[in-house]
């Protein structure tokens, strides 16, 4: 079994305290991959994020609109965090689900710290960004308030083939659409 394989044996068998499960987060990582795709349509790095509740419903999506807002705070995880927050009223996303296709960046893993997200589902690591694991370990820093679990590598071969294509093709000088 090739190692994403057995992460994503791993996390199918997770549930947590409040019933989210493994098979909810692989099946929203599609949902997910959709905002990443329509980021790409836009000319942006493909990454998509929604957040939901530990049911499955989702309540805030985002994607990849740094280009297209001037925004260097336009990540997609920072959108769907926005949009949920405001649809509940709350700043705070307490007991809630962050998903992305991406490892997310610091001020993306920490605005999820700020918004008491549950959960951070992510799909593929991001050597350069991650502060998941890759870069540096956000939550295991000490003096945090709140920590989210970390659920990453669902869905990480389609997550990271995606964004390399997306490079393969800018690198070719071909327009960004799909076949
Ligand atoms: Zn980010």
């Amino acid at each position: 079994m090739t190692k994403n394989a057995q992460i994503q044996r791993r996390i199918q068998a997770k549930r947590s305290s409040e019933g989210f499960t493994g098979a909810l987060a692989d099946m929203l990582m599609l949902e997910a991959l959709k905002e990443a795709m329509a980021a790409e349509l836009q000319g942006e790095v493909p990454a998509g994020a929604l957040v939901v509740s530990p049911n499955g419903d989702v309540l805030g999506r985002g994607q990849n609109r740094v280009i297209s807002l001037s925004d260097p705070t336009a990540h997609a995880e920072m959108e769907a965090i926005r949009s949920a927050a405001t649809r509940k009223g709350n700043y705070r996303l307490t007991g809630e689900v962050l998903i992305s296709t991406l490892e997310p960046c610091p001020m993306c893993l920490m605005a999820a710290v700020h918004a008491r997200i549950s959960i951070v589902v992510f799909g593929a690591p991001e050597p350069k960004w991650g502060a998941a694991g890759s870069l540096f370990d956000l939550v295991s820093l000490p003096g945090l308030n709140h920590r989210p679990e970390i659920w990453g590598g669902v869905r990480a071969s389609e997550c990271a083939k995606i964004v390399q294509e997306f490079f393969l093709k800018k690198r070719a000088g071909k327009p960004e659409q799909p076949d």
